[in-house]
């Protein structure tokens, strides 16, 4: 039986910094300021710290400016919208990342709903999301568009082909179906109450998990030569006791065999995320600067 493809994630990542990187540092000679990316982080998340130390660490790596709000877990609603008005007005930021999930007795919508759209490098707001489904310009959600660059590195266009989304969240299935639709695939968005899961998914020449269930997305669920994008991150007890390891939505072992390509977890949708996060970054402060970005392939 022939092996699918490894769609490394991690490779791609690279090569995408390493392009914000060098645009980055084109667009500090001309604008005069780095680039800025301010993320706010509310309460003690262990996970949420580590991805905003991450976020952090890879934004000055790629040449630009990074400033971290961390504030106690008690933060009112009214303290945390004051800080996103305070990072709309401020000149030298052109991102603002509200770590989500926030903790329980803060409105995560309206206060996502506070960020200019002009910042918005996580694409959450009405208007990004608008703009989205009105296939105008704009901020797009990091994690299905890193997906989509994946796809579109490995199969060129993606016209006419049937796509099945299995996920219908904001922050990924929706985006990663409006994304596909603009490519002119014929989509399909499969949630917790669609029927025949497995025989829906069959149909699809590219599937996207993002579900957030180990291993659910089962071999003979996948059409053979099917390219296959896991977003799932889901970590489950190790062979060695007392340890874990993380897997994906889709059965990597089973579903290889049969994929023609497919994202291994870890190392595949996951680096994507921040690197995009970092593009939209730099596109957002190109915008808000006034300057052309010279990589029109960012
Ligand atoms: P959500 O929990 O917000 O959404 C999960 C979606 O899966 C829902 O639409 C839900 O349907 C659907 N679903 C749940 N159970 C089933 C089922 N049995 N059959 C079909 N569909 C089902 O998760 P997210 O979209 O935020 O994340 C999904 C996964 O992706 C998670 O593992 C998360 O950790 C990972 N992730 C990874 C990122 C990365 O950087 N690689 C970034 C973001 C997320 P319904 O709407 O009906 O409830």
């Amino acid at each position: 039986m022939s092996q699918a493809e490894v769609i490394d994630g991690k490779a791609f990542a690279a090569g995408l910094r390493e392009r914000v990187g060098i645009a980055a540092a084109a667009f500090a000679a001309k604008a005069g300021r780095k680039a800025g990316l301010a993320v706010v982080l509310v309460g003690e998340d262990p996970a949420s710290q580590v991805y905003v130390r991450n976020k952090g660490k890879q934004t000055v790596e790629a040449g630009m400016a990074s400033f971290e709000h961390k504030l106690p877990a008690d933060t009112t609603q009214a303290d945390l919208i004051a800080l996103v008005e305070r990072l709309n007005a401020d000149p030298a930021v052109d991102g603002i990342l509200v770590q989500l999930p926030l903790p329980g007795h803060l409105d995560e919508q309206a206060v996502v709903e506070r960020i200019s759209p002009s910042k918005d490098v996580d694409g959450l707001t009405p208007t990004s999301t608008g703009r989205l489904a009105l296939g105008l310009p704009g901020l797009v959600p990091c994690t299905p568009l890193g997906c989509l660059m994946l796809l579109k590195d490995k199969l060129g266009s993606l016209s006419g082909k049937d796509a099945v989304v299995i996920g219908r969240s904001i922050l990924v299935g929706k985006p990663m179906a409006q994304l596909l639709l603009g490519e002119s695939c014929t989509v399909t968005i499969a949630h917790s109450r669609t029927q025949n899961l497995p025989d829906v998914v069959r149909r699809a020449d590219i599937v996207v998990a993002a579900v957030g269930r180990p291993e659910m997305v089962k071999a003979d669920w996948i059409k053979p030569g099917a390219t296959v994008i896991d977003v799932g991150i889901n970590r489950v007890p190790a062979a060695e006791e007392g340890k874990t390891r993380l897997v994906g939505d889709v059965d990597y072992a089973g579903a290889s065999a049969v994929a023609g390509a497919i994202t291994p977890v870890p190392g595949g949708v996951g680096p994507m995320t921040i690197a995009v996060l970092l593009r939209n970054t730099l596109v957002a402060a190109h915008r808000n600067a006034g300057v052309a970005l010279e990589d029109q392939a960012l």
